[in-house]
């Protein structure tokens, strides 16, 4: 039978170069260099909420990280820590394994350094507390947009809520379509460096985790302003577009949620750096709309008729 102590010590105690005193005393001390600001963010995840209780460990640990990489990066901020707190059911050390192993991956892939956590006995849940660094008065707010700004997003949308619609039987895609959605859906990918990259660029920004719609609210609701959305322009996959006509695709892509990709407003001044951003990140950045003086968001189909969103997007499948 295998020890709190030595659970910790052989699944989460790694080196931790970025810290002045990582796991095993009372505390972690950590070192903020002059000129910067500490961003600080926790996200959970419960089994049975957020997750398939019989998820792959590996990218549940991944994912783990990922969802607070995604908050890192819409704050504009550098990850440097992060720390774990862990209820488990029972010690599976061969889950344990795997899920450290795919937590590690990705910590390992941004620089990430595990600081320290609690562990304790009860039902499946993982909780990250991520930490970062942002020069003074450089981090992006939700309430920065202006009237007039381009609203932009990263990569595609709608991919992982079309997977789990397919997991939940709503829907039977390709096998190709449904391996690529489900990669959306465990692996998403922290767009840490395109935060980074828009410091100077982006006057706000936001990481889509509920939907779009949802997501784009916030940003209008702490700005004061509302939004034109061009449907048509919205970024979706091959196989997020054979769904595109109807109800279940329009809620994948509007009101899915888990994308974890940026929605980032920008004065249209600074379009070709924002392209140039886009070039040298090898990453799809899409106008989709622009920032108005409404208070609400309209989106607008290619005939230049408004698609009803309802209050929050499109709620029910039809
Ligand atoms: P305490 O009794 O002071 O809360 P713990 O026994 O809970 O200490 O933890 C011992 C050390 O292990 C602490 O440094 C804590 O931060 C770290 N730790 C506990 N659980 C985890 C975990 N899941 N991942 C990383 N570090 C952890
Ligand atoms: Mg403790």
């Amino acid at each position: 039978m295998v020890s709190e102590f030595q659970l910790i010590r052989r699944f989460f105690t790694r080196a931790t170069p970025g810290a002045v005193l990582g796991v095993g005393d009372d505390a972690a001390l950590l070192q903020v260099r002059s000129g910067m600001e500490l961003a600080v963010s926790t996200d959970m995840l419960v089994s049975g909420t957020h997750f398939f209780p019989d998820t792959n460990p590996f990218s549940l640990g991944y994912k783990t990280l990922a969802v607070n990489l995604s908050d890192m990066a819409a704050m504009a901020a550098q990850p440097r820590w992060a720390s774990l707190a862990l209820s488990l059911p029972e010690v599976d050390e061969n889950w344990l394994e795997k899920f450290s192993a795919g937590l590690f991956t990705l910590a390992d892939e941004y620089q990430v350094d595990l600081i320290g956590g609690d562990t304790t006995r009860g039902p499946l849940a993982l909780c990250v507390t991520i930490m970062g660094e942002v020069p003074h008065g450089m981090a992006l707010h939700r309430s920065g947009a202006r009237v007039g700004d381009d609203i932009w997003v990263s990569g595609v949308l709608g991919d992982a809520a079309l997977a789990l619609a397919q997991i939940q039987g709503h829907v039977q895609l390709a096998a190709k379509d449904f391996a690529a959605c489900s990669l959306a859906l465990h692996r998403p990918i922290p767009r840490v460096t395109l935060g980074l990259a828009l410091r100077c660029v982006a006057h706000s920004a936001i990481d889509i985790s509920d939907g779009l719609l949802a997501d784009l609210g916030h940003i209008l609701e702490s700005s004061n302003v509302g939004a034109e959305i061009s449907f048509a322009a919205l970024p979706v996959s091959s196989a997020l577009q054979f769904y595109i006509r109807r109800p279940l695709g329009k809620h994948c892509l509007l009101a899915g949620g888990d994308d974890y990709e940026l929605c980032f407003t920008a004065p249209v001044a600074h379009r070709p750096a924002v392209e140039e951003i886009a070039t040298s990140l090898g990453l799809r950045l899409t106008r989709i709309g622009i920032i108005t003086e409404k208070r609400f968001c309209i989106v607008r189909a290619a005939d230049g008729s408004i698609i009803n969103i309802g209050k929050s997007g499109y709620d029910h499948f039809c």
